[in-house]
């Protein structure tokens, strides 16, 4: 009888366990609301900070290797400018496709900056900084041997950038990654890792032709010419169905999630869980607010009325925080 008893209660404590499961913080391109985004440093702090999962935006260099970057051009986050003046292209931007990493690897990262050189938020980071660009296998291998001693299981949470834009020039980033991947036995669904893209063509090819074990998520932007991808069809009901066949969640914005003006939950919430769909909305910034909503009002929203499978944050404290002190989890 006591030996029933305490498998009811350890039964009972499980469940609970599993019903007050804590939602994922994800990291949004490391701790960046502290240290330049993507560095290896950023990464360090948000593992430090208790993130589940670190994030890691994927373009390629000219000689093909992943490197964490959030964009396909350098000059809003590196001194390129000032190291290769000529080497612009026609447009003014400096390309990381048009250096090898070896070059990649003298420039010196930066606070983002706009084009014109000002901080997009003035109240990050403010030092010159000996930050530089990191490699996809130096963040696996960061995160990997922190894991390792500290007896933790961070995850990983890559983001393929701009798949057609590479195509363009001649380069497969997508199956460039997922070698990677593989290299590293993380093309697997039972590990801490989901593959995150904008291009819903690209998604479906992970899936069905390079035969993708990995948990994936489609993310979710605006209609845009530039833009493969048709967001407004994959947020109805039939086209969320048609995204659950190939991955596990979306990532939306928060403004599609929920009317912030009238905090009101849109219907993507409810159609996403209908059709099975983790929601990962981003990108929760405590120095950058919508406009008269607190960051515990914010957080409130989504977690306790959209229910979200986890946040996006470039401040992965503040989420912490939140949620060690609610006592919802
Ligand atoms: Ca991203």
């Amino acid at each position: 009888m006591l030996y029933f008893r305490a498998i009811t209660l350890s039964l009972g404590l499980l469940l609970s366990q599993v019903l007050m499961a804590h939602p994922d913080i994800i990291a949004h391109r490391g701790a960046s609301g502290y240290l330049p985004e993507h560095t290896l440093e950023a990464a360090t702090l948000a593992f430090a900070q208790g993130a589940d999962y670190i994030e890691q935006d994927l373009v390629l260099s000219q000689d093909l290797v992943p490197v964490v970057l959030h964009d396909i051009h350098l000059d809003t986050v590196t001194d390129v400018a000032l190291k290769f003046p000529s080497r612009k292209r026609e447009d003014g931007r400096f390309y990381a496709f048009d250096f090898t990493l070896a070059e990649l690897k003298t420039l010196k990262v930066h606070e983002r900056t706009d084009q014109k050189g000002y901080p997009v938020f003035p109240y990050r980071y403010q030092g010159k900084g000996g930050f530089t660009i990191a490699t996809f296998e130096e963040q696996i291998e960061l995160i990997t041997q922190l894991n390792r001693q500290f007896g933790k299981s961070i995850g990983l949470f890559p983001e393929i950038k701009s798949p057609a834009w590479h195509k363009q020039e001649g380069a497969d980033i997508t199956t460039i990654v997922f070698n990677l991947l593989r290299k590293y036995q993380l093309d697997d669904a039972s590990k801490k890792i989901y593959v995150q893209c904008f291009d819903f063509s690209e998604i479906k090819r992970m899936r069905k032709k390079l035969g993708a074990k990995v948990k994936l998520v489609q993310l979710i932007g605006e209609n845009n010419p530039n833009e493969p991808t048709d967001y407004e069809y994959l947020q109805t009901p039939e086209g969320l169905k048609k995204v659950a066949k190939f991955a596990q969640g979306i990532g939306p914005g928060i403004g599609q999630l929920v009317n912030l003006k009238k905090r009101r939950v849109k219907k993507l919430a409810k159609n996403a869980k209908e059709a099975g769909l983790l929601i990962y909305p981003y990108t929760f910034r405590r120095d950058a607010l919508p406009a008269g909503i607190s960051e515990v009002e914010l957080l409130d929203i989504l977690f306790k009325r959209v229910k979200v499978g986890g946040v996006f944050s470039d401040f992965p404290d503040s989420v912490v925080e939140y949620l060690q002190s609610d006592t919802v989890y």
